[in-house]
Formats: C-alpha cells, structure tokens, sequence
C-alpha cells in the first residue's frame, strides 16, 4: 500500500500555509539523533511539501499507511488530519 498512500497523501493534501492543492510526497529516513527528538520508534517518514509554497509535513510512515488505510474504507479524509497532534 505503500504508493497507495502517497498518491493519497498527495492528492488530499491542503496546505495550511497558502490553502493549495497538490504536494510532492517523498519517503525519508531520519538519523539517530531525530529519533531521538520524536516519541516514536521507526525512522521512515514520508515528507508531504506543498508543490506551491514549499511547507513540509511529516508523517510516520507506518502509521500514515494505517491511517490512509483505514480512512480509505471509511471514506472520510478528515482523519487524515488528525496524526500530526500529539
Ligand atoms: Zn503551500
């Protein structure tokens, strides 16, 4: 599901910056020493930037495929907000 969900990520974005659609979504891993700053154990992340602006949002990447996994059969997108709050 992996591009699966970032085409989804990438197609549901909206940039809380300057409102616009569309992002390019790239598969990152981070260092020891960011994992060290986030509370959470793997360090695969998918960068969502917006394709206007340039803002970047980070998403774990196992758990953006659950997410996207499950919003997909619930059909809502609004859970796809609702990952970035701590
Ligand atoms: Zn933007």
């Amino acid at each position: 599901m992996r591009h699966g969900c970032k085409d989804q990520l990438a197609r549901e974005f909206v940039c809380p910056k300057c409102h616009g659609h569309g992002a390019h979504v790239q598969e990152v891993s981070v260092g020891r020493a960011m994992v060290n700053l986030l509370p959470l154990p793997a360090n695969s992340y998918l960068a969502v930037t917006c394709g206007l602006c340039g803002y970047t949002e980070f998403y774990h990447l196992a758990i953006a495929e659950k997410v996207v996994e499950s919003a997909s059969e619930l059909a809502d997108p609004r859970k796809l907000t609702q990952k970035t709050d701590p």
